[in-house]
C-alpha cells in the first residue's frame, strides 16, 4: 500500500454546489463520504482524482426520519448512526440488527449507507436488505428534482449505479412493514464482507405467507430477488413450510448465481444460500408470528 495521492479538496454546502464541482473537474473529480472505499482505492493505486467532493457537509443528505409513514434515511448517515437511531430500533429493528453486523465499529462509524450502495461491492448487506424491503432510493443533481429509483434498479452490477454524471445519492427510503408482515437478515462471513446475505419479507394471513420477498446477494455478482422461491413460497400454510422451504432454498441459489472466488466454489456458495434462506424465512416467520424479537441493540 502506498501514500494517498496529492488531491484538493472541496466541501460544498448543497447538491449544486457539489454537481457544479463534479461538472467543473470532471473526469478529475469524484465525491465521496466516509472514504472507506474512495480512499482504499487511491491506497492501493486503483484510483487517482486531483479533486476530491466531501458530501457530509451537505444538509440534504443528513437526517433519519419518519416521513409520511416512510422511513428516509440521508445517504450520508453513516450505519452506525442508523443501527443507533431511536426511530429505526423502534420500528424497523430489523435494519438496525442490519445495520448492526456491517463489517467493524470502524466500517460503521466511517461508511455511509449511501457509500455502500453507490459503490455497488456485490458484497453487501444493505443492497440486499433493502431488495426485501421494497426500498427506493432518491437521486439528484443540481437544479432539479429529485428521482426515485428503486433498489434493483438503482445497483445495476459489480461497481455499477444508476446515477447520471453530476447526480448524487440524497436518500434512501424504507417503507413500513404492514400488519402481520416481518423481514430477516442472514448472513455468513468468511473474510472481511459478507459472502452471502439473504433477506426474507412476509406476511402472514389466516395461517398462510402472503408478500415473500426473497432476496439473495453477496454469492452472485448483484443481489437479486429469488422469484421463483417467493412464487412457491406464496400461499403456503405456515404448518407445511418443511418441503416448500426446502424447495425455495434450491430456487435461491439458482437466481443467486453464485461464482466462485475466494470464499468459495459454485457449489459451496449454493449450500449456503440454501441454508440461510430457510433461516431467513423461519426467522420471518417466527418474528411475524410474535414468537421471535429482533435482538436489542448496544449503545
Ligand atoms: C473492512 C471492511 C468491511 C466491510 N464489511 C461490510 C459488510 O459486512 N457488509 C457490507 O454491506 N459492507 C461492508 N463493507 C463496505 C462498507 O459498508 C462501505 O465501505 C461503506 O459503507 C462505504 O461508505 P463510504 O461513505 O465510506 O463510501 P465512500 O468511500 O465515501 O464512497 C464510495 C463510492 O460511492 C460514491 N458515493 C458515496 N456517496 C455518494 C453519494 N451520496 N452520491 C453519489 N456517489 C456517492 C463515491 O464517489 C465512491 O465512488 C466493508 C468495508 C470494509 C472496508
Amino acid at each position: 500500500m502506498t501514500a494517498l495521492p496529492p488531491f484538493e479538496r472541496h466541501r460544498p454546502a448543497s447538491v449544486e454546489e457539489a454537481t457544479e464541482l463534479l461538472e467543473r473537474h470532471g473526469e478529475d473529480a469524484v465525491a465521496y463520504v466516509g472514504g472507506s472505499e474512495l480512499f482504499l482505492l487511491f491506497k492501493l493505486g486503483f484510483a487517482e482524482y486531483a479533486h476530491v467532493v466531501d458530501l457530509k457537509g451537505i444538509e440534504e443528505l443528513r437526517g433519519i426520519e419518519r416521513r409520511d409513514g416512510e422511513l428516509r434515511i440521508g445517504a450520508a448517515e453513516t450505519h452506525r448512526a442508523i443501527e443507533r437511531h431511536r426511530t429505526v430500533r423502534a420500528e424497523w429493528p430489523a435494519l438496525a440488527a442490519m445495520e448492526r453486523e456491517v463489517g467493524n465499529l470502524r466500517v460503521r462509524t466511517q461508511g455511509s449507507i449511501g457509500g455502500n450502495l453507490c459503490f455497488a461491492d456485490p458484497h453487501s448487506d444493505p443492497a440486499t436488505f433493502l431488495l426485501a424491503m421494497d426500498g427506493v432510493v432518491e437521486a439528484r443533481r443540481g437544479g432539479t428534482d429529485a428521482r426515485r429509483i428503486p433498489i434493483g434498479e438503482f445497483v445495476i452490477g459489480p461497481f455499477e449505479n444508476a446515477l447520471a454524471d453530476g447526480e448524487l445519492l440524497t436518500s434512501v427510503v424504507i417503507p413500513a412493514l404492514a400488519p402481520g408482515a416481518a423481514v430477516a437478515h442472514r448472513k455468513f462471513v468468511l473474510h472481511e464482507r459478507p459472502a452471502i446475505t439473504v433477506s426474507c419479507h412476509l406476511r402472514l394471513d389466516d395461517g398462510a405467507l402472503a408478500d415473500v420477498r426473497l432476496a439473495v446477494g453477496s454469492a452472485g455478482v448483484v443481489a437479486v430477488r429469488a422469484a421463483g422461491a417467493e412464487e412457491l413460497l406464496g400461499d403456503t400454510a405456515v404448518n407445511g413450510l418443511d418441503e416448500p422451504l426446502e424447495r425455495a432454498g434450491e430456487l435461491t441459489a439458482d437466481a443467486a448465481d453464485p461464482v466462485e472466488d475466494a470464499n468459495g466454489s459454485v457449489a459451496y456458495k449454493r449450500h449456503l444460500v440454501g441454508v440461510l434462506s430457510v433461516r431467513a424465512a423461519r426467522a420471518a416467520v417466527a418474528e411475524a408470528r410474535g414468537e421471535e424479537n429482533q435482538p436489542e441493540a448496544e449503545d
